[in-house]
């Protein structure tokens, strides 16, 4: 993942504190499977990120916004 771009896959990255979603019938930290990031894609500022999660054990997605 390119510091501050979007990626599938890779470790995400946080504006505040990571916030890794549990998986709501078995309790279990989802992974991340991507992350886009939010502003201008063809300037400098970034305003944050959607953050992606798949539990492909219980077939659910999750998303987390920070900015
Ligand atoms: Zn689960």
């Amino acid at each position: 993942m390119a510091p501050g771009g979007s990626a599938i896959g890779g470790q995400p990255e946080w504006r505040d504190d990571a916030e890794y979603p549990t998986c709501p019938v078995c309790r279990k930290l989802m992974p991340c499977i991507a992350q886009i990031a939010l502003g201008d894609p063809w300037g400098d500022d970034l305003d944050g990120w959607f953050t992606f999660f798949l539990h492909t054990e219980c077939s659910l997605a999750a998303m987390v916004c920070q900015g």
